[in-house]
């Protein structure tokens, strides 16, 4: 017996060394800027680095624990930001990977290691040795002549320790770590759910059924039916048309589409998502959820959720949030239902017999944008290919920052999509990395996001960021470039907006970098950009027709500034339902499961939302917060709305939109300073004196 597991122990060995010979997570990439060699990396490749990264960090942890010597900064502090480089690379790589091109091998992958993460990173922040070693150094802190940006990242790590269960004892401590398994392995199912429910509805057309549609929207609803018929044979998808419940099939559809039956039936398959009493819904995983995080609450001493994920953001308490909600929703419903009887009159007009409804309401508004501002979608789209706007997005970073982008086309990356651009400052040197993905696929989850393949520090060397944009745009047709429209536009801006923040960064230790800052803060960066998108002197530059290059006229221009404040209404209602249904499922005071339907009318109900209007997201398909990590994070939005519009309006009053005193305390102030500062001192050090809610309100027409 004896021989036996001595042979066994022998081939582990042997195989572990074939793994360590060829796994390229294993040692730091020996590539340019240490990019992934993506192309030596396949999904065999996660599990064994991942669990070798577990042992190799448990390993540091034990050290760092067993140092007799007396707790220092040194010791404790920096040992922990040096640990887990492994399973940090593997991870790295892995979660950006299983957003942006998924498949069934890196979803199984990610059912079987969230849950063992999640334990592993709680077993370190529920460490009774490392937190008696931090709680020793934040005790004696004001003896260790601390920066104080070291005196920041140990007050996080011991506030963290405390939010992390770091004062629980015996069944408690592990009825906490059993409930963040169980989230952990609830959030993974919500989300392959949820692609599951959009990838499996469409409505097939034939050429009768495509009233009102452009050519463009056309073309690509043939290719995505011509690729279906391909590789499935079935003769259904033969000479037909596809759309989706991705959103960039649904809002032109929803748009254009003279056929008021195919607009309710495709919207309805959106809003139903998770909620079609199969194998994927969504209502009980939600509920269960939201309970389980009023149970750990509890055994954190917070009242609620929401009390808890407050503690320690910009708002601080809920009811700074319900505040704010509150002062934005009456003016937003009074606008909405103006344009509401503004659409129902233009319906009468035509001779329609009936209501508007919630499937109605892109196509009447832009009905009516055309009418009241004779600006149209489609026309202003032929501006605005990808490429025009990312020379935009650069343009902006040059002029604010002085920074400089070079494509370069000899680095492989991991999708035939993906590209990528060296960042250079203003003197030249070596910035960081910018990777953007911008086409919508199967594979990648909705919406845009931006995340990162190496963080940005200075404590042990000068660390550069790899940092990349993720979209959903419509890929080039067969006869013409990627176009965008407005609101990808403002998306790409405000994606690019998080990719400074991850770029300009320039803190000591990682943890506090770039956009690992308070939630309700970091889209402030990312939504101040979004003005600099449709400011003239910025549009003349990279604003120019696919066709001639000629750029966008004045003409347009002054239509696109008009029209900026129409259907705000909507826009804002529809979004405040979906912050308000955020903050009250994570207000709960008790983990006594809810009916989801019947919780979510209610909470809508008690707003007075109209039923012409669906709130942004419907709880089964709120991927913000049950499978990302926004949860009671909602309003941050437009929290951080409040210091955009404020912070632009700065600008715009000294008459130079990238004026350079202001540029650059807002690059030193925000960009560099990362999470090392109280938010809101950051913002004073930039602006002068606080924010205030006047210019939002303005911006947004809701004075
Ligand atoms: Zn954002």
């Amino acid at each position: 017996m004896k021989k036996l597991i001595i042979f066994f122990y022998i081939i582990v060995i042997s195989f572990s060394n074939i793994w360590a010979m060829d796994n390229p997570f294993l040692n730091k990439y020996d590539t340019e800027f240490e990019i992934p060699p993506f192309s030596k990396i396949n999904n065999n490749h996660f599990m064994p680095a991942f669990l070798m990264g577990i042992d190799e960090h448990n390993k540091e942890i034990a050290s760092i624990i067993n140092n007799l010597d007396k707790p220092s900064f040194e010791n404790v502090i920096i040992a922990l930001e040096k640990s887990g480089t492994l399973l940090d690379r593997t991870g790295a790589v892995f979660f950006n990977l299983s957003g942006s091109t998924s498949d069934e091998e890196i979803q199984n992958i990610e059912k079987e290691i969230s849950p063992i993460l999640s334990e592993h990173y709680d077993s370190i922040s529920l460490n009774p040795e490392i937190f008696q070693k931090i709680k020793y150094l934040w005790d004696n802190a004001d003896d260790l002549s601390l920066s104080s940006e070291e005196r920041k990242i140990l007050e996080e790590k011991y506030k963290n320790f405390i939010r992390n269960g770091a004062l629980l004892e015996g069944p408690e401590k592990e009825r906490y770590s059993s409930i963040n398994q169980e989230i952990s392995k609830l959030s993974v199912k919500f989300s392959q759910n949820l692609l599951a429910e959009t990838n499996n509805f469409e409505i097939i057309l034939t050429k009768d059924d495509l009233d009102g549609l452009p050519d463009d929207i056309v073309i690509l609803a043939k290719e995505e039916a011509d690729k279906k018929y391909k590789e499935t044979k079935d003769k259904d998808y033969k000479n037909k048309y596809i759309f989706t419940p991705h959103r960039s099939s649904m809002y032109p559809f929803l748009t254009y589409s003279k056929r008021r039956d195919l607009r309710e039936k495709l919207y309805k398959g959106y809003i139903n998502r998770g909620d079609n009493n199969n194998e994927f819904d969504n209502k009980e995983i939600t509920a269960k959820i939201s309970s389980l995080r009023v149970e750990r609450a509890n055994l954190l001493n917070f009242e609620t959720h929401a009390h808890y994920v407050l503690d320690n953001t910009m708002a601080k308490t809920p009811e700074a949030v319900y505040e704010l909600l509150d002062q934005l929703w009456q003016p937003a419903l009074l606008r909405a239902n103006k344009e509401l009887e503004d659409l129902q009159s233009l319906v009468n007009k035509e001779g329609g017999n009936f209501k508007i409804a919630s499937w109605d309401w892109w196509y009447y508004s832009e009905k009516l944008r055309e009418e009241k501002y004779d600006l149209n979608d489609e026309e202003l789209k032929e501006f605005f290919t990808l490429n025009n706007t990312i020379d935009g997005i650069f343009k902006t970073a040059n002029k604010l920052f002085g920074l400089s982008f070079e494509e370069r086309f000899d680095i492989e990356l991991y999708h035939e999509d993906a590209r990528v651009w060296e960042v250079k400052d203003r003197d030249g040197s070596h910035l960081g990395i910018y990777i953007g993905d911008y086409y919508t696929r199967a594979s990648k989850r909705g919406g845009a996001w931006m995340s990162s393949f190496k963080d940005q520090s200075n404590f042990d060397g000068r660390e550069r960021p790899i940092v990349v944009n993720v979209c959903n745009f419509p890929p080039p047709s067969n006869d013409k470039p990627s176009l965008l429209n407005l609101e990808h536009v403002t998306t790409l801006f405000h994606e690019f907006g998080h990719a400074l923040h991850g770029l300009v960064t320039n803190t000591e230790y990682s943890s506090l970098s770039g956009t690992s800052v308070s939630r309700d803060f970091v889209e402030f960066p990312s939504q101040v950009l979004e003005h600099w998108a449709v400011e003239p002197e910025l549009l003349k530059l990279y604003a120019k027709h696919y066709k001639t290059g000629e750029p966008i006229g004045d003409e347009l221009i002054f239509k696109m500034q008009n029209a900026s404040k129409f259907n705000q209404g909507f826009a804002n209602v529809e979004y405040l339902a979906a912050s308000y249904l955020d903050m009250d499922w994570h207000s709960l005071r008790t983990n006594e499961i809810q009916n989801t339907v019947e919780f979510e009318n209610n909470s809508l109900k008690k707003i007075g939302l109209i039923d012409e209007i669906v709130s942004r997201y419907r709880t089964t398909y709120f991927q913000h917060i049950y499978s990302s990590s926004y949860s009671a994070g909602y309003y941050s939005y437009i929290w951080a709305a409040v210091l955009d519009s404020d912070a632009f309006a700065r600008f715009k009053n000294t008459g130079e939109i990238f004026n350079k005193d202001l540029a650059d305390k807002y690059r030193k102030f925000i960009l560099e300073k990362g999470g090392t500062e109280d938010p809101m001192e950051l913002y004073r050090s930039f602006a002068g004196s606080n924010p205030e809610i006047s210019a939002l309100l303005s911006d947004r027409g809701l004075e």
